[in-house]
């Protein structure tokens, strides 16, 4: 059987990895940490992922925290007038769920099934120079190593990456003892909009030591929001937290005045520029690596997404690989499968970059529409599903107007 080498324990690689051990392929993995680093690490990621992905882990076998984690099923959006007031708002449910299964529960369970399953786990962080040797030993090598050194294999795409620095300040914690909303208090992602400053996320998770509550602050750079640069401890993170809610977002902070870390290792700090890289890596003139999800397409988290795509490419990937058979999987085959990626993944970065700058005043129209007209609600919440829909109205201008003119029509 063809020998995979896949680099990388995130989403993607040991999506892919299971999903091709599962077919008989040879799987080798090569992960920075064991599974027990990675339970007893820092958390990762907020990792909201909606039903199409969840769909793609169940037709796998892969979702073994389905029954345990909340079952998410609308997401809110208030967007602030300024700081406490707020301007409107809506909620826009979903036709499935979503789920949160914090990245270290699921990558050191994922990790270790794949090496129950007979896969070939190496715990060994890969450098560039390791990979020429490494990957003559494979069919194919895939680099799944998230946004970490590997990168640097890979150019950037810059008529595909309008950023070249980060425009949200990062800063997440993951809490116990969240309060839901009476007024809507089955589970639901509540997402609270500060144009010009930033975003507050809340999502229900699941997480090392049972149910959470998720919070993360997207912070416009220089911004009320950007107070994170000395990295404070998850109680310091939280006593930060909660004085930002009380002035900027009350109605949060009414959920939260109760709420503690769940562990020392609970908060996440950081910041990177969106980026889009070509998906080949040339290492010697004829090894070549094919870089995948993170690596190659690298959103902010402004639209929680990211996961998402890794699943969507994990699944493209595979697929083309089974579909390949026994030909060799060379520059052209691999060229191909990115483009099959890219086909979905660019309405995920047109759409996300577009909420990272000033909101066109198209987009501000369709938010205040969603206030009222709940049909407008539940389609932009379905968008977060399948951000390919957004190509369809909320992209472009003319589209967007067209499709307020019909549903005000047929109101
Ligand atoms: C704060 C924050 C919030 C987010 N919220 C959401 C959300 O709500 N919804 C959503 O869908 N997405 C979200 N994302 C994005 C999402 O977490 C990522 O896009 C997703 O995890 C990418 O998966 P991946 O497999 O490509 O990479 P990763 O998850 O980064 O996995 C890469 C793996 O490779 C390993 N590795 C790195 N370098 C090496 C090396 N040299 N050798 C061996 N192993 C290596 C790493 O240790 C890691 O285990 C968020 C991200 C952040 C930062």
């Amino acid at each position: 059987m063809r020998r995979i080498l896949i680099v990388g324990a995130g989403q993607a690689g040991l999506q892919l990895g299971l999903s091709l051990l599962a077919e008989g392929y040879d799987v080798t993995l090569m992960s920075a940490r064991t599974p027990e680093e990675i339970r007893g690490g820092r958390v990762m990621s907020t990792q909201c992922m909606f039903a199409p992905s969840l769909q793609i882990e169940r037709e796998r076998g892969l979702n073994l925290w389905e029954e345990h984690a909340p079952r998410i099923v609308a997401q809110r959006l208030t967007v602030a007038a300024g700081p406490g007031e707020e301007a409107f708002g809506f909620v826009g449910r979903w036709d499935d769920y979503a789920q949160s299964v914090d990245q270290r529960v699921k990558m050191s369970g994922w990790l270790e099934l794949f090496e129950a399953r007979g896969g070939n786990a190496v715990y060994h962080g890969v450098m560039t120079s390791d990979l020429e040797d490494l990957s003559a030993l494979y069919d194919l090598t895939v680099i799944a190593a998230g946004k970490g050194d590997l990168v640097e294999l890979f150019d950037r795409d810059a008529s595909r990456s309008p950023y070249d620095r980060p425009q949200r300040m990062l800063s997440c914690i993951y809490v116990h003892g969240m309060t839901p909303r009476p007024d809507y208090p089955e589970p639901h992602v509540r997402i609270s909009a500060f144009p010009g400053v930033g975003e507050l996320f809340f999502m229900p998770g699941y997480t090392t030591s049972g149910p959470c509550g998720i919070l993360l602050w997207e912070a416009v750079p220089g911004g009320p929001f950007d107070v994170w640069a000395d990295r404070p401890s998850p109680e310091a993170h939280l006593e930060r937290t909660l004085d930002l809610m009380r002035r900027h977002a009350p109605w949060e902070y009414e959920r939260c005045v109760d709420a503690e870390p769940t562990d020392a290792r609970s908060t996440l700090f950081g910041g990177y520029a969106p980026v889009v890289r070509h998906p080949i890596g040339r290492l010697s003139a004829t090894a070549r690596v094919l870089g995948m999800a993170d690596v190659v397409v690298a959103n902010d988290p402004v639209t929680g997404q990211g996961s998402n795509n890794a699943a969507r490419c994990a699944d493209v990937y595979f697929r083309s690989i089974l579909e390949r058979g026994a030909l060799p999987f060379d520059e052209e085959w691999m060229q191909r499968t990115f483009d099959a990626y890219w086909d979905h993944a660019r309405w995920v970065t047109a759409y996300t970059n577009m909420m990272l700058g000033p909101l066109p005043e198209h987009v501000q129209r369709v938010l205040a529409t969603a206030a009222a007209e709940p049909e407008v609600a539940r389609r932009f919440a379905m968008g977060y599903t399948d951000p390919s829909d957004f190509q369809h109205w909320l992209l472009d201008a003319d589209r967007a107007d067209a499709y307020l003119a019909e549903v005000a029509a047929g109101r």
